[in-house]
């Protein structure tokens, strides 16, 4: 029940001066959100990839309300493509983006994302890497796959990301396990209604299992997104049976949940691939992860009251 509360909170402006002004909140932070800058973030890129892992770099922000915002959060990208290209670690480090970040939501902010995401991709391409496309709610869902489909005739390795839990997904897994296509399966972290997206978790779980299904019969490369135990034992067991190698998928999880399983995946021989948040705006990203496990919220709830 606390999820739907906590995500509903997760867009609330109220909410969010009132959490990022708590003193204790910076400590719970960190261990999603390892960094705000990139001076920051790079000893993390150098240590886990030391570790044998891969990443994908997310500069938290979203929703943003000007277009000289959205330009501010390319330039953050650029700023990070700087970086990698000195660490010289190719497609082992590539980034997630969103596109309300990038001013899709604006006026006009179908074509003021493209034009501002394009310039990313061109430059992730340019140092050996790429982009993944995070799926945000339904709402924004058809104009993110077409700026993907876009972005995808001049660089076809761009990525995007399909929810389980939307009714919608089955048919674009569909559409997009084919050749040459990297796609990141979910369950879903926004509030949706029941018009769109399954409510109860065994439906969400059973939507997953076919939509990978199709994904790994498919020619594409998928990209299996989740702390879920039972998922990744049957991800393992779907690749097995359509005879995938273990370069011809990958698992990615989030900085800060289950890290033992990240280093065993990879131990094991799997590709495991590292979302890595970072930033100042990291409001919408912690709440979200606070929404998928209320303990976290209970941890967060006893470092303000024992302050
Ligand atoms: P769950 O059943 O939620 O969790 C399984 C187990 O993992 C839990 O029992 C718990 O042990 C652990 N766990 C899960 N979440 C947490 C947490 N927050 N804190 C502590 N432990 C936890 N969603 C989108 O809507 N769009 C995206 O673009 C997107 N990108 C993602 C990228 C990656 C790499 C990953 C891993 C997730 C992404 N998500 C995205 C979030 C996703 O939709 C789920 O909300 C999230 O992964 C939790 O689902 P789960 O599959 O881990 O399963």
């Amino acid at each position: 029940m606390l999820g739907p509360v906590i995500l509903a909170a997760s867009r609330s402006d109220r909410m969010r001066r009132l959490i990022s002004a708590a003193p204790v909140t910076k400590q719970v932070v960190d261990r999603f959100i390892p960094g705000e800058t990139v001076d920051d973030i790079v000893p993390i890129i150098e240590e886990l990839t030391g570790r044998g892992l891969e990443l994908t770099m997310d500069v938290v922000g979203e929703d943003i309300t000007t277009p000289e915002q959205a330009a501010a959060a390319r330039d953050a990208y650029l700023t990070l493509v700087d970086r990698l290209k000195e660490l010289r670690l190719g497609e082992r480090v590539e980034m997630s983006v969103k596109l309300s970040m990038f001013g899709q939501a604006l006026e006009g902010g179908h074509e003021l994302a493209l034009a501002n995401v394009r310039p990313v991709v061109e430059a992730a391409a340019a140092i050996g890497t790429t982009v993944t496309l995070d799926a945000e709610d339904h709402t924004t869902l058809d104009s993110m796959f077409a700026i993907h489909e876009e972005l995808r005739k001049d660089h076809p390795q761009t990525g995007c990301v399909i929810q389980a839990y939307l009714f919608r997904t089955e048919a674009d897994a569909r559409r997009l396990a084919g050749d040459g296509s990297r796609v990141r399966l979910v369950k879903g972290a926004y509030k949706e209604p029941a018009e769109v997206a399954y409510q109860q978790k065994h439906e969400i779980d059973k939507a997953y299992v076919r939509v990978l299904l199709t994904l790994m019969e498919g020619e594409g490369y998928p990209m299996i997104g989740s702390h879920d135990p039972r998922l990744i034992s049957i991800a393992q067991e779907l690749a097995r049976k359509a005879g995938r190698k273990p370069d011809e998928y990958e698992f990615q999880m989030l900085y800060g949940i289950r890290g033992e399983e990240h280093l065993r995946l990879a131990a094991e021989g799997h590709r495991m691939r590292v979302y890595t948040a970072y930033g100042t705006d990291w409001y919408g990203y912690f709440m979200r992860r606070l929404a998928e496990k209320p303990a976290n919220l209970r941890f967060f709830l006893r470092s303000v009251i024992s302050r």
